[in-house]
């Protein structure tokens, strides 16, 4: 973890050219694309749902869209029932990325491309290539907003602060965190900040399933055990939006009167109303419909045997292969620069009015 940075990170990545110049075969291009979709712990996978229906539709294909609403077994199901519908591309947002290698084998024995949507999938070489939004980025970007709220406070330091991880079994999480400590280690060290709970590890800080309800409970814990006395929690690492309306009222119920500078992830909608309040702290805008208009333009390529377009080679190691990938640029939101950040987004931008 300490000294992690984005130039480091993948040193023991191997570069490959992962057979990127071998031609695709190509497929009808009425196919059927299978989506597999996680759990709806977010919104942002909601408005996937339905924006790949839509855009494959409207790119004359036959989309079959899913949630793994119980868990992984139903994901695992879900893909081979796709296998053997023919789907000709699957594209899967993983409930748990080390759990779908003989799946995502057998759809790449069947003639599948596979594309891992938004989280990697690891330990298979069964996937073809990445598409996302840069999950070290987003936790620099969240490290920093903490720093940039923490600096606006008047007091001495250190700060009071705790952190928070996503689920353990998301291959987001750990990048997401990795990035956040990059920056905030060094101030650990230096004094700047301290945990007061002495919670630190990946392991110690995780969200098991994304749940607000976790997060709530283990707050509800550190609260008493820790600031009971009067002690002010000042910030709040938070990998989420979700995870960070958890910890807020957790707090609340703590009876602190104070709102903890605290970081977020999604640009939810009830989250982006607490930042123009100036309750939560900071979010990131990852948008949704850009990711899912990337995916559909690399299921168009392969479609017709041509190499979607990758920008990265070198930064995804999912254990077994450094997985090509397509990753676009996370934006950081504060209420000093939302309106400008969400001008394009119809739900978010009369938000800021
Ligand atoms: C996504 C985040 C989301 C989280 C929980 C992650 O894999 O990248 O945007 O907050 O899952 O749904």
């Amino acid at each position: 973890l300490t000294g992690c940075s984005s130039d480091d990170r993948d040193s023991e990545a191997t570069p490959t050219s992962s057979g990127s110049a071998a031609a695709l075969p190509g497929f009808p291009a009425d196919a059927t694309i299978g989506v597999a979709l996680p759990q709806k712990t977010s919104e942002n996978w909601v408005l996937a749902e339905q924006l790949f229906n839509d855009g494959l539709k409207d790119a004359g294909f036959k989309p079959i869209v899913q949630f793994g609403n119980s868990g992984v077994p139903e994901q695992q199901n879900q893909i081979q029932a796709m296998t053997e519908q023919g789907a000709k591309v699957i594209v899967v947002g993983a409930i748990d990325g080390s759990q779908l290698g003989s799946q995502l084998q057998a759809a790449k024995d069947a003639g599948a491309y596979i594309i891992a949507y938004d989280r990697l999938v690891k330990n298979t070489p069964a996937v073809d290539q990445y598409i996302a939004f840069d999950n070290f980025k987003v936790g620099e970007l969240q490290g920093q907003a903490l720093l940039d709220g923490l600096g606006k406070l008047k007091g001495d330091k250190p700060y009071n602060i705790e952190l928070v991880a996503g689920s353990p079994d998301d291959a987001n999480a750990t990048p997401f965190f990795e990035g956040a400590m990059s920056i905030l280690q060094p101030k650990i060290d230096d004094g700047t900040l301290k945990v007061v709970s002495g919670q630190t590890t990946f392991d110690q800080v995780a969200t098991q399933g994304w749940k607000a309800e976790n997060v709530q409970k283990r707050f509800d814990t550190i609260m008493s055990a820790n600031y009971a006395d009067g002690t002010e929690l000042q910030g709040v690492l938070s990998p989420n939006d979700t995870l960070a309306r958890g910890v807020l009222t957790s707090v609340k119920q703590a009876g602190q009167t104070e709102v903890p500078v605290i970081t977020g992830q999604d640009s939810e909608v009830e989250s982006v109303k607490l930042i123009m309040q100036g309750v939560q702290y900071s979010t990131i805008y990852k948008d949704t419909r850009e990711l899912v208009a990337e995916t559909i333009k690399a299921i168009q390529a392969v479609q017709k045997g041509e190499q979607p377009e990758i920008n990265d080679t070198k930064s995804y190691n999912n254990g077994v292969k450094v997985v090509p990938s397509y990753l676009l640029e996370p934006k950081i939101v504060t209420k000093d620069n939302a309106a400008e950040v969400y001008a394009n987004d119809a739900t978010l931008a009369p938000l800021t009015k």
